[in-house]
C-alpha cells in the first residue's frame, strides 16, 4: 500500500545542512496497522510528513497504492491525498466550527453537497461516538473526543491510509487506550491501512502489527512487534 524507496530529506538549518532522513526504504502492506517509533529528533515527523508529501523529500519516491506521488504535478497531489487521511497531536481543529462542520471541512474544499455532506458525517460521527455531540465546539471537548473528531475529519474523504502523528501523546493514559481501541476496530472494520508514529513503545505494544525503529533519520530494525521486543 506504501512504499518508500530511497527517502532523504535535508533541511537548511542555520549551522548547515541537517540530513533528517538518510536513505529509509520501508513497504507498508495494505491493511496492517505500522509503527514508526524513535527517540526526539529520529526524524519521525519528517517521515510520516513525507508520506503524503506535506514535506517533500529531497531525494527517493513515496508510492502509495501503487502510484509515485513524488512526480505528481500540484492537481493530481491534491487528488491522490484524498487517500491519505491524518490525524495530529494537537488535533488541528478549527474553534469556530462546531465538530460537524470541522468533519465536513474536507467535503466542503472539494464542492460536495450538503445532503451528501450530511449522509457522509452522520455515520462518521456515530462511529468515533460523537453521535450526540455535533453542535459542540472544540472548547467544549475533552482532548479525547478532540482526537475522536480529527478522526472523523481524516476518515471524511474515505482514504485507504490513515496516518496517525504522535495521536496519542497529548492524552492520558486511560483516554489513550480508548483511542487506541477506536483505532483498532476502523482499521478491522474499514480495512484501511493505519501508520502510526510514537516515541511510546506501550502505543506499538497496543496497537501495531509490525514495527520500525529510527535513529538517526535510519531504520535500525523492523519486524513484527513481538520479535522486535522481545530480548532473547
Ligand atoms: P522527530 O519527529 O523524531 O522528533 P523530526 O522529524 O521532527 O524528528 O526531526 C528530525 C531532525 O530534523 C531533527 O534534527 C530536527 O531538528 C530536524 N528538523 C525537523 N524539521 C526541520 C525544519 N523544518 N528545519 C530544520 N530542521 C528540521
Ligand atoms: P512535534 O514533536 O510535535 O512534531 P516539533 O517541535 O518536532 O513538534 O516540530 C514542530 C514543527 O517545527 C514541525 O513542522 C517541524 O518540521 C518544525 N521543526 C522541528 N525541528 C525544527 C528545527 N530544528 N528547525 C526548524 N523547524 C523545525
Amino acid at each position: 500500500m506504501i512504499q518508500l524507496q530511497g527517502i532523504t530529506k535535508f533541511y537548511a538549518g542555520s549551522a548547515g545542512r541537517v540530513e533528517a532522513l538518510s536513505g529509509i526504504d520501508l513497504k507498508i502492506d495494505p491493511g496492517e496497522i505500522f509503527g514508526i517509533i524513535g527517540r526526539s529528533g529520529a526524524g519521525k515527523s519528517t517521515l510520516i510528513r513525507c508520506i503524503n508529501l506535506l514535506e517533500r523529500p529531497s531525494e527517493g519516491h513515496v508510492l502509495v497504492a501503487g502510484r509515485d506521488l513524488t512526480v505528481l504535478d500540484a492537481a493530481a497531489l491534491r487528488a491522490a491525498r484524498h487517500e491519505i487521511g491524518m490525524i495530529f497531536q494537537h488535533f488541528n481543529l478549527l474553534s469556530s466550527r462546531t465538530v460537524f462542520d470541522n468533519v465536513a471541512l474536507p467535503l466542503e474544499l472539494i464542492g460536495m453537497t450538503r445532503s451528501a455532506i450530511e449522509e457522509r458525517v452522520t455515520p462518521l460521527l456515530d462511529l468515533v461516538g460523537l453521535g450526540d455531540h455535533r453542535g459542540r465546539y472544540p472548547a467544549q471537548l475533552s482532548g479525547g473526543q478532540k482526537q475522536r473528531v480529527g478522526i472523523a475529519r481524516a476518515l471524511a474523504s474515505q482514504p485507504k491510509v490513515l496516518l496517525c502523528d504522535e495521536a496519542t501523546s497529548a492524552l492520558d493514559p486511560e483516554t489513550t487506550r480508548s483511542i487506541l481501541a477506536l483505532l483498532r476496530d476502523i482499521n478491522r472494520r474499514l480495512g484501511l491501512t493505519v501508520v502510526v508514529i510514537t516515541h511510546e513503545m506501550q502505543v506499538i505494544k497496543d496497537l501495531c502489527d509490525r514495527v520500525a525503529v529510527l535513529d538517526g533519520g535510519r531504520i535500525i530494525e523492523q519486524g513484527d512487534v513481538f520479535s522486535v521486543f522481545t530480548q532473547p
